[in-house]
């Protein structure tokens, strides 16, 4: 995971750019476009997103930001 995805996910937690919308389903806004949002999805330990940087590499900001939201809880 690069650091850039770090700060961006630290970036979106502590904006507060994310909202829980289900059971283990999150809504998390677009840093870089904000009328944009993405679902991520918790199953266990695994942590899903439907952007296509996540598609590509496995890993993004928005699950990476959820996965330390999880955590905390
Ligand atoms: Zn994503």
């Amino acid at each position: 995971m690069s650091q850039h995805t770090v700060q961006q996910a630290k970036k979106i937690i502590s904006s507060g750019n994310f909202a829980e919308v289900g059971v283990d389903i999150y809504q998390v806004r677009s840093l870089t476009q904000p009328d944009k949002s993405y679902m991520v999805t918790v199953e266990r330990d695994q942590v899903y997103c439907e952007c296509k940087g996540y598609n590509y590499r496995r890993t993004c900001s928005h699950a990476e930001a959820i996965r330390e939201v999880v955590k905390k809880q």
